[in-house]
Order: structure tokens, then C-alpha cells, then sequence
């Protein structure tokens, strides 16, 4: 339980409301800054303005996925208020208040960093990001099954990575019945595909792997899916590229080919905002239980 934690919440969208749902569930007192229009009243919440915030008292402060953006500026989709952190603000906290957010910036690390209040970047961890592969397959299935006109069973996948989200995809598509190539660079990666039952190959090999593909998953953010690879494919092939923007196809080329190519970001919040926002909320809510009630103790 987080009883006796004062934690306020910062800006956000749909999936900060999940947040807020399990940490007042969890007994915390909440100050949600930017959520006026929001009709919900969460118990033990209180909406204030920014001015308004008592810093001094906060053990955290729980910022949206994107975090402030390079003029500190945080983003709200339930306030019209113009939502400015500053580093004076952070200055008032007490020392063992602990800032959260999706990802950073300079900004945010530098106000941080001045300030000395430790900043988690929720998903730069590992526990974040193998929780979030779970909506991004789910994800990954439902476009595969879109974009394709023959089932994900018997089809021939190439999944590329084994990263945390690679992993979780190559094993979802084997178990649905595909034919599952994975690609990496690393013996140890080679030996885990093995292992996993699948085939193996490296990464760079891409080009010999592709030419009876039916679906093409990406998961490395670089480019491997270059045109030299693409010009290999078969023409039905779909290639779905889960990889950060800008993704790693060609995607100039795969149109020119007539081959489909989709770049799909942000499954988690898409196919399953709530579950992503529970995701989020649990991990810092174990957290804050960890660092902050057993430093209170
Ligand atoms: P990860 O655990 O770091 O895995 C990345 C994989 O790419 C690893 O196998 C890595 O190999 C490989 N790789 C990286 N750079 C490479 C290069 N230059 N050449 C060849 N292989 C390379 O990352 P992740 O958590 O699986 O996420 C993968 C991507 O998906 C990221 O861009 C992430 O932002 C994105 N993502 C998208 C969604 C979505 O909804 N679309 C959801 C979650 C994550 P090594 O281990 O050898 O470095």
C-alpha cells in the first residue's frame, strides 16, 4: 500500500487515468495537476492547479509518457492550463522525492540532475518494456491478420531482433502454427532461437531469408530492411515494423516494389490503453513500496 504518500500527477492522456485509478486504489493521497475537465472523481485525489501544488510535501511526481517537452512544457488533454515544471519547482520538493516519466529529454534530465531528485525513465527498464511486448504482440496479431489474407498458421514469419518485443513475437507467431525465422547478430541470441525451436540466422543473412516470406516483422530500429533486402521478397509479402520511428524499412522502396509495408507504433497504447496505463501504474507503484516506504521505515 502506499499509504501516507503524497504523489501528484502531472499531465497525461487516457492511459494516466489508470495510473491514477491504481495509485488511489493503493491508498495514496494524490494531487492531479491538469485534469479539471475530467469528470471523475478519484477518492483521496484532489485536482489542483500547478501553482497550486504544495512541492514541498510531494514523496513523487508522475509525469506523462513524453515527460515535459524542450520549454518544460507538460502535456494534458483534460486541462486548457499551460503546464510549465521548472527546476525551482523541483528545488522545493524533499530530497527523496522521485520524478517518473515514459521517456526524457534534456530538459527533464537537466532540471533533474540540478535539483538532485532521481528521475525514472519508466520505459527505459527492462521489467517495462518485456510487460509492454504483451500488448504489442496482441497488436502485431490483429495487423498480421488484417493485412494478410491467409492465416498466421502455417505462414512463413521472419521476425528480426531478439530483443525484449522480438522474443515475445517470434514465440507468439510459433505458437499460433507459423513458420518462424528469427534474425540477430549476437551466438547467444543464435543459441536462444535454437533453443526456442526456431530457426535461426544473422541478421545480416536478412537478404538470403526473405524470399518466401508472407509476413516480416521488424524490431530492430536501424535499417536492415534496405531495398536490396525487400527487392528479395515475394510481392504478397507484408512487412510490419515495430521498430521506433523512423522503423528500419525502406519504406520508399517497399511502396515502389508494390510490397506492403506498415510502420506500427505504439501498439500498447493503442490496442490496449488500459492494460499499458496498468502496466505503467504497477511498476511504479512497486517502486515508490521499495524505495520510498522502506527509506521511511
Ligand atoms: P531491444 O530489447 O533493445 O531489442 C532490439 C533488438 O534489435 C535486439 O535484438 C538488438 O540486438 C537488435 N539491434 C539493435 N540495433 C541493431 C542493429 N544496428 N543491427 C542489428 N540488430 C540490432 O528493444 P525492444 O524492447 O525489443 O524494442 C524494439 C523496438 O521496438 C524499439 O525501437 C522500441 O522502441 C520498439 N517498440 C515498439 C512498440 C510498438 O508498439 N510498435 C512497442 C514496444 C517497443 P542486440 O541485442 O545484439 O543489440
Amino acid at each position: 500500500m502506499l499509504t501516507d504518500l503524497h504523489i501528484a500527477v502531472i499531465g497525461g492522456d487516457a492511459r494516466q487515468l489508470e495510473v491514477i485509478r491504481k495509485l488511489s486504489e493503493m491508498d495514496a493521497k494524490l494531487s492531479l495537476v491538469g485534469f479539471e475537465q475530467l469528470d471523475h472523481v478519484f477518492s483521496g485525489s484532489s485536482k489542483k492547479g500547478i501553482n497550486e501544488l504544495e512541492f514541498s510535501e510531494l514523496d513523487s511526481i508522475v509525469l506523462p509518457v513524453k515527460g515535459a517537452n524542450l520549454s518544460g512544457e507538460v502535456e494534458t488533454i483534460f486541462s486548457n492550463e499551460k503546464i510549465i515544471l521548472t527546476e525551482e519547482m523541483l528545488k522545493q520538493t524533499p530530497d527523496h522525492c522521485i520524478i517518473f516519466s515514459g521517456i526524457s529529454n534534456q530538459y527533464l534530465d537537466a532540471i533533474c540532475k540540478e535539483a538532485n531528485r532521481k528521475l525514472i525513465k519508466l520505459f527505459e527498464r527492462n521489467d517495462v518494456a518485456i510487460y509492454n511486448s504483451i500488448p504489442t504482440v496482441e497488436g502485431t496479431i490483429m495487423m498480421a491478420i488484417q493485412h494478410t489474407d491467409i492465416t498466421i498458421h502455417g505462414s512463413n514469419v521472419v521476425v528480426i531482433g531478439l530483443g525484449r518485443v522480438g522474443m515475445s513475437v517470434a514465440r507468439a507467431f510459433a505458437c499460433l502454427g507459423a513458420k518462424v525465422k528469427v534474425g540477430a547478430r549476437k551466438l547467444e541470441d543464435i543459441a536462444r532461437i535454437t533453443e526456442m525451436g526456431l530457426y535461426p540466422f544473422f541478421t545480416d543473412d536478412l537478404m538470403k531469408e526473405v524470399s518466401d516470406a508472407d509476413i516480416v516483422i521488424n524490431t530492430v530500429p536501424a535499417l536492415v530492411v534496405t531495398a536490396a533486402v525487400i527487392s528479395k521478397m515475394p510481392l504478397h509479402t507484408v512487412i510490419i515494423d515495430l521498430a521506433s520511428k523512423p522503423g528500419g524499412t525502406d519504406f520508399r522502396y517497399a511502396e515502389k516494389r508494390g510490397i506492403k509495408a506498415l510502420l506500427a507504433p505504439s501498439l500498447p497504447g493503442i490496442v490496449a490503453p488500459k492494460t499499458a496505463g496498468s502496466i505503467v501504474a504497477k511498476v511504479i507503484s512497486q517502486i515508490l513500496i521499495e524505495e520510498l516506504k522502506q527509506g521511511k521505515e
